[in-house]
């Protein structure tokens, strides 16, 4: 069976080819500046880039340029685009009303677009890439796949906020946590690679990119995610702020004058690591500034992995002990430094870690010395795959 694979941003879309055959990928690629001039990024296989200029005014012409390509004679993998058997999405939010992926239909359709209010920024992209291969590719199956439903298994405790009971009721506030294909995917793989059943295991993930996500898993199901109603909560992000107290947020429009989008701009865009160093949002370059002795750089990190500390902390306790706890995602997979450092310390609860070991990027390995009571891993994070698993599985049924 062959899926595509789509994951539309306002101005972007990428896009894999899976042959679920062997899972494997038969080309991939990034259509950007949508709606602005337009270009495509194209690789075929393990094959070079290849830039295709374009002008792509939306993204129903986006989608029919990658099924062209995906056809095409020299770059193409498929004879023809019947060979498509179906198309996973990767959709952002689906509220309360979806706990696991789902084929899509006009019901379907219906709550996404309820579900606007809750992601303006995210699902009208998402819904658009549906729509856009609904037109191009007649007929073929659709599914979505929702970054919140891995955590719907929350109980209430999780995710009601301290404020009057009418704020969820009428407004639909809660934590909902987001990242859940990346951290229901490594937890899987994390449990092949101890040679447990996930069901056995209670588990700490780590997603820990740009934006960045800690998940607390006990047999299998989320328990409790550091993101919330938004993917501002938690952890210092890139360029997200975090929890902060909320009365900054009134303080700072009067102080600075901010109107609305003034401050969402401030605490969505200006904070996190960026705005802590003065220097990037990019954990690479804060490394080298703090290298070189820059201490706002130093102070960044210093922040960033204390937090995360108090995260595997607090979620120790919820699980009631933790059998492994899981690095992914840009910085997870491909900074031991990090994972050094938010792991010192954590010595109390029998965990040993092999330096050595931990010595490795973007390739899964267990970095915890033999004997330690609790597992340290690295697992690179694949969620088009599990989009593209989800897919199968929907519509073999
Ligand atoms: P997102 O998908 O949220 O944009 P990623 O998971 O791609 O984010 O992670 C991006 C982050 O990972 C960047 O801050 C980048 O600096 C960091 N990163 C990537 N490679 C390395 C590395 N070798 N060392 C340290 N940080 C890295």
């Amino acid at each position: 069976m062959k899926i595509l694979v789509v994951n539309c941003g306002s101005s972007s879309l990428k896009y894999q080819l899976f042959d679920m055959n062997g899972e494997q990928v038969l080309a991939k690629g990034i259509v950007e500046r949508i709606g602005i001039d337009g270009v495509l990024v194209h690789q075929k296989g393990e094959g070079d880039k290849v830039k295709i200029p374009n002008n792509i005014p939306n993204h129903k012409v986006a989608i029919e340029l990658v099924i062209n390509t995906l056809t095409d004679k020299e770059l193409g993998v498929l004879q023809d685009i019947t060979e498509i058997e179906a198309v996973g999405h990767r959709v952002v939010h689906g509220g309360e009303a979806f706990s696991q992926s789902v084929l899509i239909d006009d019901s379907v359709m219906a709550t996404l677009n309820k579900c606007i209010e809750l992601a303006p920024l995210h699902n009208p992209p998402n819904i658009m890439g549906i729509e856009a291969c609904a037109q191009v590719l007649p007929g073929v199956k659709q599914v979505a796949v929702f970054d919140t439903a891995f955590h719907q298994t929350m109980p209430k405790k999780s995710f009601i906020y301290s404020l009057p009971y009418e704020a969820y009721e009428k407004y639909s506030i809660r934590r909902y946590g987001f990242h859940g294909t990346s951290h229901k995917y490594v937890a899987q793989q994390a449990a092949n690679l101890l040679g447990k059943d996930l069901k056995d295991l209670k588990i700490i993930t780590c997603h820990l990119g740009n934006g960045a996500s800690i998940t607390a898993i006990d047999g299998g199901k989320s328990v409790d995610t550091s993101m919330g109603f938004t993917p501002l909560e938690g952890l210092t992000m890139g360029t997200r702020c975090g929890d902060i107290d909320p009365a900054i947020v009134f303080y700072l429009m009067k102080k600075m004058d901010l109107d609305f989008d003034g401050i969402n701009d401030y605490l969505n865009k200006k904070s996190g690591v960026l705005g802590i160093s003065g220097v990037s949002s990019d954990f690479r370059d804060i490394e080298s500034a703090a290298a070189e002795g820059n201490e706002r750089a130093q102070l960044a990190l210093d922040v960033f992995i204390h937090k995360v500390k108090k995260y595997i902390g607090a979620y120790t306790a919820v699980l009631g002990g933790v059998d492994a706890i899981v690095f992914t995602a840009g910085l997870g997979e491909n900074s031991p430094e990090t994972r050094e450092a938010v792991l010192k310390g954590f010595e109390y609860l029998g965990l040993e870690i092999d330096t050595e070991k931990n010595k490795v990027r973007g390739k899964a390995v267990n970095f915890s010395k033999e004997g330690s009571k609790v597992q340290a891993l690295v697992i690179p994070t694949n969620e088009e795959l599990m989009i593209a698993r989800d897919t199968q599985a929907i519509v073999k049924k």
